[in-house]
């Protein structure tokens, strides 16, 4: 892995290039050397430096530099619209908190700075000119795709808890195994999450859930996941006794995140849409049920999404999926316009892909069938997206103002039979046009006097 020649954008290696002018050393660092090593497009990329943090500055005195980071020794530096951040050697102090360093103390020693990073494919530096500095093996490990921590995994978990769940984060993304020793580590000391804040745990959770291996990785470390969400444990080994279903219920959970397009919303709405099913169990001769289960999904999500402190928009859309992810579908028209004008055309498609998924993640015996019907049902409704058919009070060929002219009263009846017109327009019972509803509307007035 000697042979390989990273190439930095043109702001990054100016970066490079004005440290290394004013006599310091400065390497890209972390993600971004991981990323080019695999052959990935890093998505941004850091620089380490032995400047101290006002030296940094001092270096790019003619760019927009944001001092945010500085008691840390980040300094985020803008060249040519891109932000790059550069941080100065550093080595952490006594993490007394097991979530941040009590105090950061520069050092003028590179493998000191990638001493402190969590896993060794994170802790590689690499300069154009000087190659790769990688006195933990990175390079090693991402040959044979493992996620291992830099030094000893119990101590490393001890300081800073979050890295127990970010192994697992880079293990989904990047489908890599864990090595056992970080392994046994992140299921002994699982605990050490109770002392991380509630969005951090998001950050990565989404992270691992929308990862190309995050079955694998939430059936390795199931454990690890009750003790951030203790709500979803139930679901564990829970046998449905029914033919539908050939798994339990967390198998068939994590069956249908892998099979839900790679997006927090489908996969977080995936994760809790069955949370429910062992509060509501019931059993007769013909196996197992679990009537009303979506409604107690319902109110475990509101549960697990509020301790996450997961933002409104997701926790709303998540709820509106768990909530409807059982809707009986027959696949007409006529009901996917319906869901549509309740629920919105990004909802409703949403709605179908977690169908789609659920039904993937089903008995063997009916899957192939199901599958069809459920691709059928998401063509019906991207045609009815192509063909912009009127599903919504903001398609209707008539407006608010419209009826108030036409002498419908002021008020609620307004309303009212718009949402009558646009139910008739989704019923095929009248054209969404505009005279047609509004000879409707005089017709309705006629009989009730009132227009
Ligand atoms: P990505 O940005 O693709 O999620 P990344 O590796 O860049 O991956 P970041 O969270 O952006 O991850 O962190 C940048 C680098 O900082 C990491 O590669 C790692 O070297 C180091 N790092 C980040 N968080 C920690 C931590 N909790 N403990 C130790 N080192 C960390
Ligand atoms: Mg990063």
């Amino acid at each position: 892995m000697t042979q390989f020649h990273i190439t930095p954008p043109a702001p990054v290696q100016t970066a490079l290039d004005r440290l290394n002018a004013a006599g310091f050393e400065a390497f890209v660092v972390g993600g971004c050397v991981r990323d080019a090593l695999r052959g990935a497009e890093p998505h941004d990329w850091d620089c380490t430096t032995n400047a101290k943090p006002q030296q940094i500055c001092g270096c790019f005195r003619d760019f927009h530099v944001i001092e945010t980071g500085l008691q840390h020794g980040t300094v985020t530096v803008v060249i040519d619209r891109m932000p790059i951040e550069i941080t100065t050697y550093r080595i952490d102090g006594v993490y007394a908190d097991h979530r941040r360093p009590d105090s950061v103390t520069f050092t003028d020693s590179l493998t000191d700075d990638l001493a402190r990073r969590d896993f060794t494919v994170n802790a590689m530096a690499y300069h154009p000119a000087r190659g790769l500095i990688d006195p933990f093996h990175g390079a090693d490990d991402l040959q044979c795709s493992m996620i291992r921590c830099v030094g000893n995994p119990q101590d490393r978990f001890e300081e800073d808890g979050l890295r127990i769940l970010r192994a697992m984060r880079f293990a989904s993304v990047l489908d890599f195994a864990v090595d056992p020793q970080t392994a046994a580590a992140v299921r002994r000391q699982k605990a050490l999450l109770h002392h991380i804040s509630a969005e951090r745990i998001d950050t990565e959770l989404t992270k691992l859930l929308c990862g190309k291996a995050a079955e694998r990785v939430l059936t390795e470390f199931a454990e690890v996941l009750f003790a951030v969400l203790p709500e979803l444990e139930p679901m564990y080994g829970f046998d449905q006794r029914n033919p539908h279903h050939d798994y339990d219920v967390y198998t068939h959970t994590l069956k249908t995140v892998a099979a839900c397009p790679p997006e927090p919303v489908l996969r977080w709405a995936a994760l809790l849409h069955d949370t429910g099913k062992p509060h509501v169990f019931t059993e007769d001769e013909r196996g197992g049920h679990f009537y009303r289960h979506a409604a107690v999904s319902v109110e475990i999500a509101e549960r697990a999404l509020k301790a996450m402190k997961c933002d409104r928009k997701r926790y709303d859309r998540v709820l509106l999926l768990v909530e409807k992810h059982d809707l009986v579908m027959n696949g007409t028209e006529k009901q996917i316009k319906r869901i549509v004008s309740q629920i919105g055309m990004d909802a409703a498609e949403q709605l179908l892909l977690l169908h789609k998924a659920d039904v993937t993640a089903q008995a063997a015996c009916h899957r192939a069938e199901r599958i069809a019907e459920s691709d059928r049902l998401l063509t019906v409704l991207a045609a009815l997206r192509e063909a912009d058919a009127c599903m919504s009070l903001k398609q209707l060929a008539v407006s608010g103002s419209d009826l108030l002219a036409a002498g419908v009263p002021e008020g609620r009846a307004v309303g009212t039979m718009l949402h009558r017109l646009l139910d008739a327009v989704i019923e095929g019972s009248m054209p969404n046009e505009r005279d047609a509803l509004l000879a409707y509307v005089q017709e309705q007035g006629d009989q009730t006097g009132n227009a």
